[in-house]
């Protein structure tokens, strides 16, 4: 609905326009085309829901297609998360799940026609050998002295490489461009390369494994793809892409590039990310710091939210780094109107309320979502003996200070007015416990004589409250682009993890389910670990208030001063 009033992005016009002259027969079949490398990162939900929603929007179709052309990086674990991950967003590809290696036949098939007809040759220079004859920007590139073989010769040394005669490195097929184009990926770019590797798909029936120009392509000719959305860094090799189309004579789809999604304070890599799990930086792939849609998962982000953020930050064709407060504000406007709110306190300070009757407790009745009638009410225990937070009592409140001190009057919230009469001290002057009175006139939250109190804070009840831990996160790094860094691990934030053992949650919390994001009143919100045993674990999930963006606003300003 949201897409037809908002005006139409590059990548829509261009296949309204497509569709008017009838390029591909008012056809759309889109494909994200993920390498089975690492777990997929938020940069990637960008590439899925453009390519699923634009497939969407006009009727299409959309592939997913594993680009598992490098045996070395590719593995079985990847190829699984990364299926779970693109259903998690809530995207389906129906029975359209392929595989590069299931066209290595027809690739290699291929390039037979090419060195045919005269475009392949193969190639004896060393992979060094081929970069330092490659020329650069200045210079034009020094003809291989293999190039000018004949066909018959280079159809007897292809099929020599396939068979394995030869060791790794030491041929390749390149296609016979130009040495001097003014395009370096033009300069007869490598099509084939010797690799004796096994392949998670096709075990060891290869020995020979195609390269990425080569293969990509191809593989949405073959598909029938129409529009082959990637991202800009492909720019320059699309005159590549389209020679080998056309020196094939095959279907010819589109290739149109989009700039990536960059985030501020993180890094979207799967290489650097395998780093960091690697080298035990971070727990795992999920861990709930990683920008991975596992560990986001793992967080309490929800699918709605990353495509909230997806369609508001649209695309465009010049890259830019969004700030990571933005999808922070995507992820709580959706949970706001999702999530249910309970009450847990994380620095537990105990009150006794002096007038509340010995041995006894009540329910009280407690809203679970103000934004959302239907998801009703539940019953939270009151009794005698409360936890408050520690942050919500000063002894000597500063003037703007509207919570608990000596003295004075809140609102507990759902329940009643109470007012501290004592501060109960240890022997070295830390406060231990409140006394406080409450008025059993004010039960729900309202004096019935209209009196008001400025604070509501929120309690659960001793007796009944469950301990849980609680994980709080910050930033996985330090500065708003690790990667420029020489080393970033070095950029790692040594405090992005903070875990507070028995904090008092209300007993309800207990039964929520893990992934279920849930608001703890006044916090933040969180979701419940799967680590979580008999001692439930939360995941902050994200704070109510922009910490992060103020600290940020002082540094700012303290950088000026
Ligand atoms: P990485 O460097 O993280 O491995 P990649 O581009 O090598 O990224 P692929 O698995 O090849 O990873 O990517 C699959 C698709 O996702 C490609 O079409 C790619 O253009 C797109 N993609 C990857 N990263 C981003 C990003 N940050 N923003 C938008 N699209 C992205
Ligand atoms: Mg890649």
């Amino acid at each position: 609905m949201e897409n037809q009033t908002k005006p139409r992005h590059f990548i829509q016009r261009i296949i309204d326009e497509d569709n008017i002259s009838g390029k591909f027969e008012n056809r759309v079949h889109t494909r994200f085309p993920p390498e089975p490398n690492g777990y997929l990162h938020i940069g990637h939900a960008k590439s899925i829901c453009l390519n699923f929603s634009i497939a969407d929007e006009f009727g299409g179709k959309c592939n997913l297609r594993f680009d598992d052309t490098n045996p070395i990086a590719e593995e079985e674990e990847y190829v699984h998360s990364i299926q779970a991950d693109v259903k998690w967003l809530g995207y389906d590809w129906e029975d359209r799940l392929y595989f590069a290696s299931d066209y290595f036949q027809q690739l290699y098939d291929y390039a037979i026609d090419l060195v045919k007809s005269g475009k392949a040759y193969v190639c004896e220079l060393t992979p060094e050998e081929i970069r330092e004859t490659r020329g650069n920007l200045k210079e034009p590139g020094k003809e291989s002295p293999f190039r000018n073989r004949s066909v018959d010769e280079n159809m007897d040394l292809f099929t020599r490489m396939k068979n394995g005669e030869f060791p790794n490195g030491s041929r390749t097929l390149r296609a016979k461009i130009d040495m001097a184009h003014p395009n370096m990926n033009m300069r007869d770019p490598v099509i084939y390369r010797i690799l004796h590797a096994h392949h998670h798909n096709t075990g060891d029936d290869w020995c020979i494994y195609p390269m990425y120009d080569w293969a990509h392509g191809l593989e949405d000719s073959i598909e029938g793809v129409t529009h082959s959305l990637c991202s800009l860094e492909f720019e320059d090799h699309r005159p590549l892409y389209d020679w080998y189309l056309e020196a094939l004579d095959v279907y010819r789809p589109q290739q149109i590039e989009f700039a990536r999604l960059n985030l501020s304070y993180t890094i979207m890599s799967k290489r650097l990310l395998k780093q960091l799990v690697d080298d035990n930086h971070v727990s795992g792939w999920d861990d709930p710091r990683m920008p991975t849609l596992s560990g986001l998962r793992r967080r309490g982000y929800t699918p709605g939210a990353i495509r909230n953020f997806m369609d508001e930050i649209g695309v465009a064709k010049r890259n830019n780094v969004m700030e990571m407060t933005k999808l922070e504000f995507a992820l709580k406007s959706d949970l706001n109107k999702r999530s249910q709110r309970r009450m847990a306190v994380l620095n537990p300070l105990k009150v006794v309320i002096t007038n509340y009757p010995e041995g006894e407790d009540e329910l009280l009745d407690a809203i679970n979502n103000p934004e959302d009638e239907s998801a009703g009410k539940r019953q939270v225990p009151f009794g005698r003996e409360l936890y408050i937070e520690q942050d919500d009592f000063m002894e000597d409140p500063p003037k703007k200070f509207f919570r608990l001190g000596p003295g004075r009057e809140v609102r507990l919230r759902y329940a009643y007015f109470i007012t501290c009469n004592e501060v109960v001290k240890d022997e070295n002057g830390n406060i231990t416990e409140l006394k406080c009175t409450y008025d059993p006139e004010t039960k729900g939250g309202n004096a019935p004589d209209g009196r008001k109190v400025k604070g509501t804070i929120h309690w659960v009840s001793a007796k009944h409250a469950i301990n849980g831990d609680v994980r709080l996160y910050d930033r996985l790094f330090c500065v708003p682009n690790p990667a420029s860094k020489e080393n970033f691990i070095e950029a790692l934030n040594p405090d992005s993890l903070t875990v507070i053992n028995e904090c008092k949650m209300e007993p309800e919390l207990a039964h929520s389910e893990i992934g279920i994001t849930i608001q703890f009143e006044r916090l933040g919100y969180f979701c419940k670990d799967p680590d979580s045993n008999d001692n439930p674990i939360f995941n902050r999930t994200v704070p109510l208030r922009d910490s992060w963006a103020k600290i940020e606003k002082q540094l700012h300003s303290g950088a000026k001063n």
